[in-house]
């Protein structure tokens, strides 16, 4: 493929990534299928919840004075293992992309923050053919790999302790910096992607060299991150994106990589609005392999 081809590919694929759902797509829970997802209970009941607060950065005025985390978002949530494995020792942020009720919190979504570049505060995230949203899916794989994760001995901290109708967020500025506040290791933001349906399969999106947000270090590590990321869900017989080549995309828009002053990436674990892919995010086997393969990829990272 021409150097030109790629880059028209790549371009394209960050245009759809992360597509936003219109509201009433996906304002009821109507729209959610029966499918089973990981409950709560399973997690190690060690977890408690996380104090933290999230600089105010408004457009225009760049770094602003601390805020603390508002009541209408989600909790951090911090999970500590219960085992001693591989990974003690190991601080590890996971990011479930969106919450389901960002869809219900149009207006709040929408306001503007300084995150590199001025973006609004989330997405609602797209859903798969078969209508789940990729905030459920996030939440569950998320979930699924964060008891990986403490089984192999790693302190975990979710962005996020709920996916609901009645919180919306966090906000991107304040899931990119929980990993610096909590002196994680690296931080994973899971997402799928509203590809086009002819095409499947995984792809990452890392920081870019940008000064004052990504440092050299920063960038190479989190390349180096994204590429076990893929190993590790290739051997769990999930492949690399066929629409974007190549599979590890730096990109300067993304304000959660712009804001994280650790090792981070963003990744499209599949396209959810292709049928193969599809029937992976919406099968309890599927999401564990999803989570399976994160889990290996951050393990040989970290190893
Ligand atoms: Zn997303």
């Amino acid at each position: 493929m021409s150097a030109r081809t790629t880059l028209f590919v790549a371009a394209t694929a960050i245009a759809v990534g992360c597509l936003s759902v219109a509201p009433s797509m996906a304002q009821t829970p109507a729209h959610q299928p029966a499918v089973p997802l990981i409950a709560s209970a399973s997690l190690n009941s060690n977890a408690v919840t996380h104090p933290t607060w999230y600089p105010n950065w408004e457009p225009g005025v760049g770094k602003g004075n601390p805020v603390s985390w508002p009541s209408s978002w989600p909790r951090p949530r911090l999970l500590k293992p219960a085992v001693t494995g591989p990974l003690t020792g190991r601080v590890i942020v996971i990011d479930p992309g969106h919450n389901l009720g960002n869809s219900s919190h149009v207006s709040q979504i929408n306001r503007h923050y300084w995150v590199g570049l001025n973006k609004i505060c989330n997405t609602t995230g797209t859903q798969s053919r078969g209508g789940l949203p990729e905030a459920t899916y996030t939440y569950d794989v998320a979930k699924r790999l964060a008891q990986r994760l403490t089984a192999a001995g790693a302190v975990v901290v979710l962005t996020r302790n709920a996916n609901n109708w009645t919180t919306y967020g966090p906000c991107i500025q304040a899931r990119g910096l929980l990993g610096g506040q909590v002196h994680a290791d690296i931080e994973v933001s899971i997402h799928a992607d509203g590809g086009p349906s002819y095409g499947r399969g995984a792809f990452v999106y890392t920081p870019a060299r940008m000064t004052g947000y990504t440092s050299l270090a920063k960038a190479t590590k989190s390349v180096t991150l994204a590429k076990r990321i893929l190993s590790g869900l290739a051997a769990n017989g999930l492949r690399g994106s066929t629409y974007l080549i190549p599979n590890v995309a730096p990109d300067r828009m993304q304000g959660t990589l712009n804001v994280s002053t650790i090792p981070t990436v963003i990744v499209e674990t599949l396209n959810m609005r292709n049928s193969a892919d599809a029937a992976i995010a919406e099968s309890k086997t599927g999401r564990q392999r999803v989570a399976d393969g994160l889990f290996e990829g951050i393990r040989q990272y970290l190893s």
